[in-house]
Formats: structure tokens, C-alpha cells, sequence
């Protein structure tokens, strides 16, 4: 990975793919990545950039917008959380053992979380419990779908990946971020049979998205989904 300049366009290098044409992405962070074909040396990527950077703009401010619907988060009574795709309600409650649990339709969490350790203490219970569920049902949606997808794997881990909704280890270890668990069960599939394929093809070529199409006909829509509400996916 190279950090390059082209005029105001930032971008990450990324030689050695293998590919035909230049694949330029726009990030879940921001960044700009471009991925040339084998023997581009760097300032033949610099060219494609520059000759791509009407498209770059536009896409850089689009990304600018969906993550303006990121939300912050203030942890009193009324506020609403995302599982499974629907929201319920925050209830801060005495006496309870757990520090955090969906009851009654709502987030019950205990006061003490708050008094003790603040926010940073609250976010935290979130997180655990949404590491928790995705574990379980995570295991089973890949369990369910990978026969399907026709590969096997070595196990799954949920945890923070920072702006990326899952990846595949080269062990056949996948990785799924906990912030899945916000989104509902139909994209939540979809993020699994997007990765179960990556272990046919480690990129996002014509093959690999027929693998995606044979399985999740319906895949696009899924996956506008999540290009429009994920930034709004937040703790
Ligand atoms: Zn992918």
C-alpha cells in the first residue's frame, strides 16, 4: 500500500492485483483506493486517477453525505438502539444483575453501568451484547449458508472492524463486525454470502459476483441497503 497524490485526490496504491482495469474504491472511511493492473508502474495509476477524478469528486461527496446521518448518541432514558433491524427503547434500570438486556421491548440498562463508567461504560454493554448475538446467530447463518455457497470455514469472530462490515482470513476464518447486528436479518445475510463467496474469489470481478447472484438473487437491493443506511449504523 502507497499513499499518492494526484492534484487534491489522496489515494492508497495498491499494485499487484492482478487485475485487467483499474478498480478505483471509495472506502468505507473515505479513502480513495486504486487497485492497476500488474505491471502499471505508479505514475501510469497517477494517470487513471487524474483521468478519473470527475468521478472521484463525486463519489467522495456522496460519501460525505451518507456519513452525515452518523448519529451521536446521548445515554438517557428514551433513547432508541437498533437489533435486528428494528429500534427499541432505553430504559435505565436499578437492580438488575445484567449489565445490559433486551426485555419487555426494550434496552434495559443497569444504572449502575452509567454511574460507574459513564458513557464509555454504556457504549461498552452495547458492544458486548451485540458481540454476543452475532456470535450465535452468525454461526448459523453461516452454518446455513455455506453449503449453499459450497465452501467450508473454519470458524467466525465478531468484533470491531473499524469501517469494514466483515472480512475473510486466509485461514478460512471469517470476521464479521458487531455492528451487523443493528442491521435486519435480510442484510445481515447478505454480508455473509458476500464473504462466504470471497473464499471462491478474493475480489469483486464478474465471477465473483455470480457466485453472490447463484445463491442471493436478489443481492442488490441488499446490497443498496447497505450503501445507504450503513453509516447510520452507530453506538
Ligand atoms: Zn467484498
Amino acid at each position: 500500500m502507497m499513499p499518492r497524490q494526484v492534484g487534491d485526490i489522496e489515494y492508497v496504491l495498491v499494485p499487484g492485483s492482478g487485475r485487467k482495469t483499474t478498480d478505483i474504491v471509495i472506502e468505507r472511511d473515505g479513502k480513495v483506493v486504486v487497485r492497476p493492473p500488474e505491471n502499471y508502474t505508479p505514475e501510469q495509476a497517477d494517470a487513471v486517477v487524474h483521468s478519473k477524478r470527475m468521478w472521484i469528486y463525486r463519489n467522495l461527496a456522496e460519501w460525505q453525505d451518507l456519513n452525515a446521518t452518523s448519529v451521536t448518541r446521548e445515554w438517557v432514558n428514551g433513547e432508541t438502539f437498533l437489533y435486528l433491524g428494528a429500534a427499541y427503547r432505553l430504559a435505565l434500570v436499578s437492580g438488575q444483575d445484567k449489565a445490559l438486556q433486551l426485555k419487555d421491548g426494550r434496552f434495559a440498562l443497569s444504572r449502575q453501568v452509567i454511574e460507574k463508567g459513564g458513557s464509555e461504560a454504556a457504549r461498552q454493554a452495547f458492544e458486548f451484547f451485540y458481540v454476543d448475538k452475532g456470535q450465535e446467530r452468525l454461526t448459523q447463518r453461516v452454518a446455513y449458508f455455506a453449503p449453499k455457497v459450497g465452501v467450508e470455514v473454519a470458524g467466525i469472530k465478531v468484533k470491531d472492524m473499524g469501517y469494514r462490515w466483515a472480512s475473510c482470513g486466509k485461514s478460512g476464518i471469517l470476521n464479521f463486525h458487531w455492528k451487523c447486528m443493528m442491521a435486519p436479518p435480510k442484510i445481515i445475510d447478505y454480508i455473509v454470502v458476500h464473504e462466504l463467496c470471497h473464499l471462491h474469489h478474493r475480489n469483486h470481478t464478474d465471477a465473483y459476483w455470480n457466485e453472490v447472484d447463484k445463491v442471493m438473487p436478489d443481492w442488490r437491493e441488499r446490497k443498496e441497503w447497505l450503501r445507504k443506511h450503513g453509516a447510520s449504523l452507530e453506538v
